[in-house]
């Protein structure tokens, strides 16, 4: 007796936004139909994974797919059952064989639920992944809303596990069409275990669901965000510099539009680096007057507010500043201060270094003050 998988990846379900079917959306650096394929080719009790696709997809098939012989692709029919069927056929299950048919849109599977489906079968002849009912349940009816008792009810997830035979002879009458495929057998009176469901089966049907899940998974790709920045200004007659919000008397001072200050802008170039939203030119076109002579604070609290408006919040940063002069060592104590208050952090997670070149190029010659800043954004909870 061998185990098989079929994905049931070919919907058009597009609620999930983006423009594209929601198996096709990216989950955690991948699209979240490999999730599901990766679960079953990892999985030492399965034999061989037909992942379903639409018949419009195969045209140019994904080229990220793994390459392992045990993975059939094929493409799928108008309906779900169609789909289904179109795996069986590829696959060509032994009657004796099990059959896991699982929706690409619930990314969140893992071994145990298949080892748990499999052992399900043993007493069996069909088993899917269960929850029980914990939100209040309603009929609207003439008079009004009536409760529903909820003692009996589940949420049936996937896989859905089937005996081979069984689930062929269920899905033979031509123009039949089931919500899942429990509905195709159920008809036939046999024997429906339940095992235990997770939330990390739950389906993705709405945008909101995709981070949701991301979080359930603890998809780490998506829980980071790094970004970097460079910057340089001239040197120009003047007394005092400021770096890093923090003003230092010197026999120069930094060229530029606004209060010049390398430090935070390579720093606000990096948070707008991890955000992919351009960079401080952009936010902030040099000749706008508004800006003449700004403090740079703004600049760094404006990147972390679009930053926490898309759900990021720094979480540590690593300022390096390139001179020969000022000496930066007795104001970096202040410096990193001044940061991590601006930027609302804890001291710890500021880092300032500073270097010369060795007299080497046009800082060793002097002429300005270059800096170079990475910034780590993590997703906020809640
Ligand atoms: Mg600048």
């Amino acid at each position: 007796m061998d185990v098989h998988a079929i994905i049931v990846a070919a919907g058009a379900g597009e609620r999930a936004g983006g423009g594209v079917p929601k198996q096709f959306r990216t989950l955690g650096n991948r699209p979240i139909y490999r999730w599901s394929v990766n679960a079953f080719l990892s999985a030492p009790q399965i034999g061989r994974v037909c992942l379903v696709l639409p018949e419009a997809s195969l045209a140019s098939p994904p080229a990220d797919l793994p390459s392992d012989e045990r993975l059939i692709v094929v493409a799928g029919g108008s309906s779900r059952t169609a789909s289904v069927r179109a795996g069986l056929d590829a696959l060509r299950p032994g009657e004796k064989d099990i059959v896991l048919i699982h929706d690409a849109a619930r990314p969140g599977l893992n071994e145990d639920v298949i080892e748990r489906l499999i052992e399900a079968l043993e007493g069996a002849d069909a088993a899917a992944p269960a929850l029980p009912v914990t939100d209040a349940l309603k009929r609207q009816e003439e008079a009004g809303l009536r409760n529903i008792p909820r003692d009996d009810l589940f949420r049936i997830q996937t896989p859905q596990a089937f005996r081979a035979e069984l689930i062929q002879h269920a899905l033979e009458a031509d123009g039949s069409s089931f919500v899942d495929d429990l509905a195709a057998v159920e008809a036939l009176g046999i024997r429906v275990a339940t095992v235990a469901g997770s939330e990390r089966l739950s389906k993705i049907t709405y945008e909101e669901d995709i981070p949701r899940m991301e979080k359930l998974l603890n998809a780490p790709a998506s829980q980071m965000r790094v970004g970097t920045g460079y910057d340089v200004h001239a040197f120009a007659p003047g007394d005092s510099i400021r770096l890093c919000g923090i003003d230092i008397p010197h026999d120069r001072r930094l060229a530029g539009h606004s209060d010049a200050d390398v430090g935070w802008h390579a720093l606000t170039d990096a948070v707008f680096g991890a955000l992919a939203l351009g960079d401080l030119g952009d936010h902030f076109p040099p000749g706008d007057p508004r800006w003449k002579d700004a403090d740079s604070g703004v600049f760094l609290r404006h990147a972390l507010m679009l930053a926490a408006d898309r759900g990021w919040a720094l979480s540590s940063c690593d300022i390096t500043l390139i001179c020969e002069a000022p000496k930066i060592k007795p104001h970096r104590a202040a410096m990193r201060q001044r940061t991590a208050d601006v930027a609302g952090i804890a001291l710890d997670l500021v880092s300032l270094k500073a270097t010369t070149t060795e007299g080497l190029g046009f800082t060793g010659r002097r002429e300005g003050i270059a800096a170079q800043a990475i910034a780590v954004l993590s997703r906020l909870q809640g």
